[in-house]
């Protein structure tokens, strides 16, 4: 009896010990965490495997928008585009660019004159 209730005080302890230490170990990890988990992504096709391409490419091209820079600006990118729809190009890393919001939009806005589709590229 008296062993019993001994090991049921030092599990509740241990797990209040895990409990802080799973806690802190979020603290840095909250960013990823939140974006890895966020079921809009996943449900769109866009997982942890998008997550990483895009992550490369972003890096690749020094984190700035590929099309601004061909136009004398440096733009801070925040997503990444397909050059050609995905189908037409498949997901080779030479079909990808880092891009800002506004010309993913002007973008994708003269595409969707010529057809709505699902070539659209992930805007997260
Ligand atoms: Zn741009």
């Amino acid at each position: 009896m008296l062993h019993t209730r001994w090991s049921a005080e030092a599990w509740s302890q241990a797990r209040v010990e895990f409990k802080r230490a799973l806690s802190l170990r979020s603290e840095t990890q909250r960013v990823g965490d939140s974006q890895r988990c966020r079921p809009s992504a996943s449900s769109r096709g866009y997982g942890e495997a998008w997550r990483k391409i895009r992550d490369r490419i972003l890096k690749r091209d020094g984190g700035f928008c590929v099309p601004c820079k061909d136009e004398g600006r440096m733009t801070p990118a925040t997503m990444v585009d397909h050059i050609k729809p995905k189908h037409l190009s498949g997901g080779d890393d030479a079909n990808l660019r880092a891009i800002c919001r506004r010309c993913h939009d002007r973008k994708t806005g003269a595409e969707g004159r010529h057809a709505r589709s699902s070539s659209t590229p992930p805007t997260s």
